[in-house]
């Protein structure tokens, strides 16, 4: 099957003699004792089994699990790890992830953040006790690009897991797993769910080892799952959601070439520009370059501001992936001690009609 295929039918999983066409929604937390696997929700249920089922099938993994946040996906992945472990991540990892490794595990993992655009970094920070190299290309908010396969050839020698958030590009234009990862990471709130009405996360394994048994425990256990309605939603929106990434990634070509020839910009990072510092390992991973861009205005903060209090239709919000077209001035986002430029702009590139986001952005510009 191919990707469109699969955003289609891997996600239903029809129990119900009446046979509809669209999986139904088991609220019911309970379930009658016989030879199924379905006993408790916490555990499992129908819905969430279907969702795992395409989540898996998309990134070309054994199994996937899925999660009621991102963020709570990502630290069941730290959860599994014994503690003492060393973790290798990158120096601009997504910013909620990176503050639950420095204060939620403070006391019980080490990390080192590095700029992976240099495996050999990767390889300089290996220690005896290094348990997981964390990696997101494109990285949040600069498109910086990591050589997937290089990092994990590195990972290989010592046995490491890698794991890669694969939020940015999705499923679509990248799949880790088939260049090495172990296991691949997702905020479903953003792509996949596609409408900004979700919170929802994934980890999806290449093979049901040790650490996936024990992030299966850490999730069903610690219980941090998504309901059977969001089950339901997110499986919806994957239907469309290949298609989607289609015309994110058309619209956001368009812009990012539109900005780099405007006056009033100083620098756009999209990684499917030809100058772009990391073109070339994105071309060589990547099928497509996806819908998220960030730029540099010439001008300060308050330029920035003007810019994006002038648009008409793009929302000024955080977060990413949904139909609508969503700015913000990253640095205010990020708060004081960000390393992200004052004047640096990011877009996620939403499914309006082009032609009215380069004319909404030109007037706003000028
Ligand atoms: C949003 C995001 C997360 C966290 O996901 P939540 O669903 O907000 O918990 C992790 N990584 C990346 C790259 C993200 O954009």
């Amino acid at each position: 099957m191919k990707i469109e295929t699969i955003a289609i039918h891997a996600g239903t999983k029809i129990t119900d003699t009446h046979r509809p066409a669209v999986q139904p929604i088991t609220l019911s937390t309970t379930f009658e004792h016989h030879n199924d696997s379905v006993i408790y929700t916490r555990a499992a249920n129908p819905n969430r089994l279907a969702l795992e089922n395409v989540l898996a099938k998309l990134e070309h993994g054994q199994e996937a699990a899925a999660f009621s946040s991102g963020n709570a996906a990502g630290m069941s992945v730290f959860q599994a790890l014994p503690s003492g472990s060393h973790v290798i991540a990158p120096d601009d990892m997504y910013h909620g992830l990176r503050h639950l490794l420095v204060d939620v595990f403070k006391g019980v993992l080490s990390v080192d953040f590095v700029d992976m655009t240099h495996p050999e970094q990767v390889e300089k920070h290996v220690k005896e006790n290094t348990k997981l190299i964390w990696l997101e290309t494109p990285s949040n908010p600069l498109l910086k690009i990591s050589d997937i396969r290089a990092i994990c050839d590195i990972a290989k020698i010592k046995d490491i897991p890698v794991v890669c958030d694969n939020t940015f590009a999705t499923p679509v234009f990248q799949n880790p797993l088939d260049l090495g990862a172990s296991i691949v990471m997702h905020s479903t709130t953003k792509y996949l769910g596609g409408h900004s009405d979700i919170l929802g996360g994934a980890l999806v394994t290449k093979h049901t080892d040790e650490l996936w048994s024990r992030i299966r425990l850490v999730q069903t256990s610690g219980g941090a799952v998504p309901s059977p309605f969001d089950c339901y939603m997110l499986t919806r929106s994957i239907k469309t959601f290949p298609y989607r990434m289609k015309g994110h990634e058309r619209n956001a070509v368009e812009i990012a070439r539109f900005l780099q020839n405007h006056k009033n910009v100083e620098k756009v990072y999209y990684p499917g520009l030809k100058d772009h510092q990391g073109h070339e390992i994105a071309a060589s991973q990547m099928s497509g370059y996806g819908g998220m861009l960030s730029f540099l205005v010439k001008g300060d903060a308050a330029y920035a501001d003007q810019v994006i209090g002038k648009l008409k239709y793009y929302t000024n919000a955080t977060s990413l992936g949904g139909v609508e077209s969503l700015i913000e001035r990253r640095a205010a986002v990020e708060g004081p001690n960000t390393k992200t430029p004052q004047n640096l702009i990011r877009l996620s590139v939403g499914l309006e009609n082009l032609e009215d986001l380069i004319e909404d952005m030109g007037q706003a510009l000028s």
